[in-house]
C-alpha cells in the first residue's frame, strides 16, 4: 500500500517525534527542514499543507528528521548558514558561525571602512569572518589561517561561492609554526577556542557531539589562544595595528588584561545584543 502524506501530516508526525526525542522547537525545526527540501520559505510550507510529499522527498525528509533527531545541529543538515547576510557552506568540519560574531565583523567593519588595510584571521574555520570582511571591504586583503585542512576546504568553498579575490586561506598552526614567515599586517582578528575545559561537556549536545572540539575548547582555562596571540601580535603587526577578539561570555575583562600584559595599549570593549562584552580591540 502506498502511503500519501502531505506537507501538514508529514509536519505533524515530524514535530511529534522531534519532541519525544526531547529536541527544542521541534515543529520550527520540523518546517526548516521539510522547507529546504521544498526549496522554499518556511512561511510558503503554510500554502502548500495539501500538497503530497514525493517519494524521493518523503526519504530525504525521514533521513533529516532521523539526525536532527540524534541531535546533529539543523545547520549542518542544511549544509548552509547565513552570516552577515551572506550564505556559509557548513559541514563537521567548521564551528557554525554565531550571530553575536557578526557584532566583531560589523565593529571592524565600522572601525575601518574605505582603509586599505592588511588583515589577519587567526582560526578562520568556514572563513565566515575573513570572507565577510574581505566582501565589505574591498580595498582590504585579508589572510585567513587554520590548523585545520579539513577546515580550510569549507572555507575554501565559500570564498569561491562568494567570488572573493582579496583573501588568501593557507594552512598555519600559530602555536608551533614560525609566524615570523606570515608576513606584516595591520590588524588581527580572532574568535578563538575560548571554551574553558571543565565547561566544556557541560554544552548543548548538539555542540558537544557534532561541532569540531578544536573549535570550541583550548582545553586549559579558556585564555590561552588569546595569551598566545597577544604575544605574537607585536610581531605581526605594523606599529599602530589593532587587535580584535571575540570574548566569550564574562570573559573580556581578563581578556583586556591579558592584552594589557602583553603590551597592547588603547583597549576597549564592545558589547552584543544581550549587553554582553563580546568584543576586545587593542593597539600595539
Ligand atoms: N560561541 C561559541 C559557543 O559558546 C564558542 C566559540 C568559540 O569558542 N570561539 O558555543
Amino acid at each position: 500500500m502506498v502511503i500519501m502524506l502531505t506537507v501538514l501530516e508529514s509536519l505533524q508526525l515530524s514535530t511529534e517525534y522531534l519532541e519525544k526525542k526531547g529536541i527544542d522547537s521541534a515543529r520550527m525545526n520540523a518546517e526548516l527542514l521539510l522547507a529546504d527540501i521544498l526549496n522554499c520559505g518556511r512561511l510558503d510550507l503554510y500554502l502548500r499543507f495539501e500538497q503530497p510529499l514525493t517519494d524521493e522527498e518523503k526519504s530525504i525528509y525521514r533521513d533529516f528528521i532521523s539526525r536532527r533527531a540524534k541531535n546533529e545541529p539543523l545547520q549542518y543538515i542544511i549544509g548552509n548558514v547565513e552570516f552577515f547576510g551572506m550564505h556559509f557552506i557548513v559541514n563537521e568540519n567548521v564551528l557554525i558561525p554565531r550571530q553575536e560574531t557578526e557584532i566583531l565583523v560589523e565593529k571592524i567593519i565600522e572601525n575601518n571602512k574605505n582603509d586599505s588595510l592588511r588583515i589577519l584571521d587567526i582560526g578562520t574555520g568556514s572563513g565566515c569572518i575573513a570572507l565577510s570582511l574581505a566582501k565589505n571591504l574591498p580595498e582590504c586583503s585579508v589572510t585567513a589561517i587554520d590548523i585545520s585542512r579539513e577546515a580550510l576546504k569549507v572555507a575554501w568553498k565559500n570564498q569561491k561561492h562568494h567570488e572573493i579575490e582579496n583573501c588568501e586561506l593557507k594552512q598555519f598552526d600559530i602555536m608551533s609554526d614560525d609566524v615570523s614567515t606570515l608576513g606584516k599586517f595591520d590588524m588581527i582578528v580572532s574568535n578563538p577556542p575560548y571554551v574553558p575545559e571543565d565547561d566544556y561537556k557541560g554544552l548543548q549536545k548538539e555542540i558537544v557531539l557534532h561541532e569540531p572540539r578544536i573549535a570550541l575548547t583550548d582545553d586549559a582555562d579558556g585564555y590561552k589562544f588569546y595569551s598566545r596571540i597577544s604575544n605574537i601580535a607585536a610581531k605581526l603587526l605594523m606599529a599602530g595595528g589593532s587587535l580584535y577578539f571575540e570574548s566569550g561570555d564574562g570573559m573580556a575583562e581578563k581578556i583586556g588584561d591579558v592584552m594589557k600584559d602583553h603590551g597592547l595599549k588603547n583597549i576597549k570593549y564592545h558589547k552584543d545584543y544581550l549587553d554582553i562584552s563580546r568584543v576586545v580591540e587593542g593597539q600595539v
